[in-house]
């Protein structure tokens, strides 16, 4: 028997911005759970108010490292792996290490799931379909991966990662799954992470030009937090081996996302042009059909909905105040 119902659910990067929110969802669904996270990239602060309360450990470490993992008393019912640099600074500042997440990360934390005959779920990525020359992006694409350029760190590694997941189920008949998460946002982004729903609501709200690259025709599938740890632990609780896109079908483009935050804050707040970065990706929307069919998922908070509330969290909180 394996499961987030059938023991501890570990979170590797629960820390980071979507891991706290699933730690956050599965302990208050009465579920042990241990996050595991070095902090790279993601803080104490966001798993702050689960800290002290029953059922729920942290353990500071590299996943990366053998002995991590090995430290984790079970039984384990499931291990959901997020942890892995998802910023394109930061797995630009920490190429080595984001490799190394996809690579030997990933393998601990499957060794970890075979020892406890655990479901494992990887958190995938749409960058695994690169610069796709297929749109909208079904499972069933390969993809168009520069395999040298800068943000093949991220793209190689996640791409390894899915490799290795399922040579784990070919071999061991293990109980894995991989969900391709799309852009996700929301509260507990670090307001410098360098994402562009962060970044546009911290320059909007500081009155300062809004950074689009290129001539911000390109598009990205903006998904609410919510809606992308509905389908995570969709996939923990269900059997399938995917890979599953879990992503919105509402496609924007990145002048009309700075236009948009512009009008949601009232900001006085101008664009400004600036280069593309390499290798950057110019069209995105998933195929929701597999999410729909074998997990029941379909994302159910719209862009004008999720940006307010994120809106309003940045207005609120102190994470304007060193957007680090
Ligand atoms: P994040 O940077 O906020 O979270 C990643 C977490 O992993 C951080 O807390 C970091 O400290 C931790 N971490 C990194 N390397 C580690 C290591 N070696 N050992 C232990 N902890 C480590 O990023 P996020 O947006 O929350 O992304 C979480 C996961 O979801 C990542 O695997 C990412 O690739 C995937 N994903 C996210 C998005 C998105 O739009 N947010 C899209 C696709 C995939
Ligand atoms: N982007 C932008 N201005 C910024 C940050 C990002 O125009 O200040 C663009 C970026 O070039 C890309 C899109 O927004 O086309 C999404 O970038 P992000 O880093 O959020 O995610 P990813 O590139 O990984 O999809």
């Amino acid at each position: 028997m394996s499961g987030v119902d059938s023991g501890r659910v570990v979170v590797t990067g629960g820390a980071g911005f979507v891991g706290s929110h699933v730690c956050e969802r599965l302990t208050r669904s009465g579920i042990p759970v241990s996050c595991v996270d070095n902090l790279v990239t993601g803080t104490r602060r966001n798993i702050a108010h689960l800290e002290g309360g029953s059922g729920f450990e942290f353990i500071e470490g590299d996943v990366s490292s053998s002995g991590t993992l090995r430290e984790i008393s079970g039984p384990v019912g499931a291990v959901l792996h997020l942890a892995c640099p998802a910023s394109p600074i930061d797995y630009l500042r920490l190429p080595l290490e984001t490799l190394e997440a996809g690579s030997s990360g990933t393998r601990n934390a499957l060794e970890l799931a075979r020892r406890w005959n655990a479901r494992f779920v990887l958190a995938s990525t749409s960058e695994v379909y690169g610069d796709p020359l297929v749109h909208p992006q079904p499972e069933e694409y390969w993809g168009n991966v520069n395999p040298v350029g800068p943000r093949s760190v991220y793209d190689e590694s996640k791409r390894y990662a899915e490799a290795l997941v399922a040579a784990y189920r070919r071999t061991y008949g293990l109980n894995t799954g991989i969900v391709r998460i799309f852009n996700t946002y929301g509260p507990r982004m670090r307001a410098g992470d360098g994402r562009v729903v962060p970044t546009f609501i911290r320059q909007a709200l500081a009155g300062e030009p809004l950074t689009v690259a290129g001539d911000g025709s390109q598009t990205r599938s903006l998904t609410y937090v919510d809606d992308t740890v509905d389908g995570v632990l969709a996939m923990a609780a269900r059997g399938p081996a995917g890979p599953v896109n879990i992503g919105s079908s509402e496609e924007t483009t990145v002048l009309e996302l700075a236009q948009r935050i512009i009008g949601l804050t009232g900001s006085a707040s101008v664009i400004e042009f600036v280069d593309r970065p390499v290798d950057d990706p110019g069209r995105r929307r998933p195929d929701t059909s597999v999410a729909r069919e074998e997990l029941g998922w379909r994302p159910r908070v719209d862009c004008a909905e999720g940006l307010k509330r994120t809106v309003e969290w940045f207005s609120r909180s102190s994470a304007l105040e060193s957007p680090e």
